[in-house]
């Protein structure tokens, strides 16, 4: 019991300093090389890699992590997992100031498919990064994070909508725009960034501010809620919950064999970007990893991906909207996702892999199928499966308010997760359990 709370205390901690993409990776970076993983560079040359572990972080908001053992890996094949570390939220424009009747206020664009009528009365800070030229005019680029609330966007009294109850929709050009602070003050946007620049990086000097990717969050810290605290809340918990537990079970996996950790951004907008699980990340990993095409096809006929990514746990109060013989709930274990039109890759091979993986560790196991009349997301599982040919399942933890600006999640449920991760990790030989080798 001690041990899964210090597991859920620690994924918190990271949820609550990790408002982007660019700051968890910074974070799980770090916490990879505190644990021994040595950082590759893509731009050094590309030797053999020796046994050992192996972390690599791809312009920022993307994350691999690799534990080579030594045997070859066209006869071990990998053990692959993947998740993504974006999150559904609001972008900075690139011009963003509007000063209104007393109000400077930042235009925003909304990033993936945010539900925003969460973000209306929230203590949002700004967090992300930012390009400069310092003073001797070198080009530079860094991450910052305000934390403290600065900005709110208010709801409208009730009493000029009265209808705001039966019938609200949100205009996003319009009704988004978050106030920032009284324009008296009258710093201009550029140094307000540079300020906080200066005082997070001491030898930082900016003559000029470039560019941002900058995200508004509610600086609200995750927590552990109900009577006998067996859930957790806060944002970004789809998908950095996946990405926190799968790190830490490549780090604690008991006798990790041949494995690959790959993290991608941009899920939450299609995936096609330099970063996203359509550009060329892994395929550069894999090609790094064995040069020799007929080598690399056999080592990829014997790996297995896990698709990992939040499922939708059954919510009390809108049962009719899930399938009546799929209702996965929270702190039930893992769900195993199944999608007829390939919204999701599992199949009876790789479902029924994991469903197997699951007894081996001792892991209770869900499924979910969408209702017909219902259209289905989908993840990096198909994608991935699509580029490589890798036999792939798609699972996630089972949470509630997706894409709210404050998730919910079983408690249990990481702990779950990284028990049969851990399991996957030291999986010997990968292709075990649909060969008929299982014990
Ligand atoms: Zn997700």
């Amino acid at each position: 019991m001690k041990k899964n709370k210090n597991i859920s205390d620690s994924l918190l901690d990271f949820l609550g300093r990790c408002p982007t993409p660019y700051h968890a990776v910074e974070y799980l970076a770090g916490f990879l090389r505190e644990n021994g993983f040595q950082p590759l560079k893509e731009s050094e040359s590309r030797g053999k890699l020796n046994p050992g572990n192996y972390f690599i972080v791809h312009q920022d908001g993307g994350l691999a992590a690799l534990s080579l053992t030594g045997t070859p890996l066209e006869e071990s094949g990998l053990r692959l997992a993947g998740a993504h570390t974006d999150s559904p939220g609001l972008k900075v424009k690139p011009f963003p100031v509007r000063r209104k009747n007393n109000c400077l206020q930042l235009g925003v664009e909304v990033y993936g498919g945010a539900l925003l009528g969460s973000w209306f009365d929230r203590d949002l800070s700004l967090a992300g990064r930012v390009s400069w030229i310092e003073k001797n005019n070198i080009f530079k680029t860094g991450l910052i994070n305000f934390q403290n609330p600065l900005a709110v966007i208010p709801s409208l009294a009730i009493h000029l909508d009265r209808d705001a109850n039966a019938k609200k929709s949100i205009n996003k050009q319009k009704d988004l725009v978050p106030m920032l602070l009284l324009s008296e003050q009258d710093d201009s946007f550029e140094e307000i960034l540079t300020l906080q620049i200066k005082k997070e990086n001491k030898t930082a000097d900016p003559r000029q501010i470039l560019a941002h990717d900058l995200f508004f969050y509610d600086v609200q810290k995750p927590a552990r809620i109900g009577l006998h605290e067996d859930f957790l809340t806060g944002a970004r918990l789809d998908n950095l919950l996946s990405c926190f537990t799968l790190v830490q079970s490549l780090i604690h996996a008991p006798d990790v064999q041949n494995s690959l950790l790959i993290l991608y951004d941009h899920e939450e907008v299609g995936s096609v970007s330099a970063n996203g699980a359509r550009g060329p990340f892994l395929r550069m990993l894999l090609k790094r990893l064995l040069p020799d095409s007929d080598r690399r096809q056999q080592m990829l006929s014997r790996s297995l991906l896990i698709s990992v990514d939040n499922a939708h746990g059954v919510h009390p109060n809108f049962i009719d909207k899930y399938d009546p013989e799929h209702l996965p709930t929270l702190n039930n274990g893992p769900v195993i996702k199944w999608n007829a039109n390939q919204r999701y890759a599992t199949d009876s091979v790789t479902g029924g892999f994991f469903r197997a993986l699951c007894g081996r560790a001792g892991v209770p196991v869900q499924d979910f199928v969408m209702r017909n009349d219902m259209a289905c997301g989908s993840t990096i599982g198909p994608l991935t499966a699509a580029e490589t040919g890798i036999k792939t399942v798609d699972i996630g933890v089972p949470s509630l308010a997706m894409h709210s600006i404050r998730e919910t999640a079983g408690s249990k449920d990481c702990v779950f997760l990284l028990q049969v991760m851990q399991e996957f990790f030291s999986l010997l030989p990968v292709d075990a359990l649909w060969k008929g080798h299982c014990q």
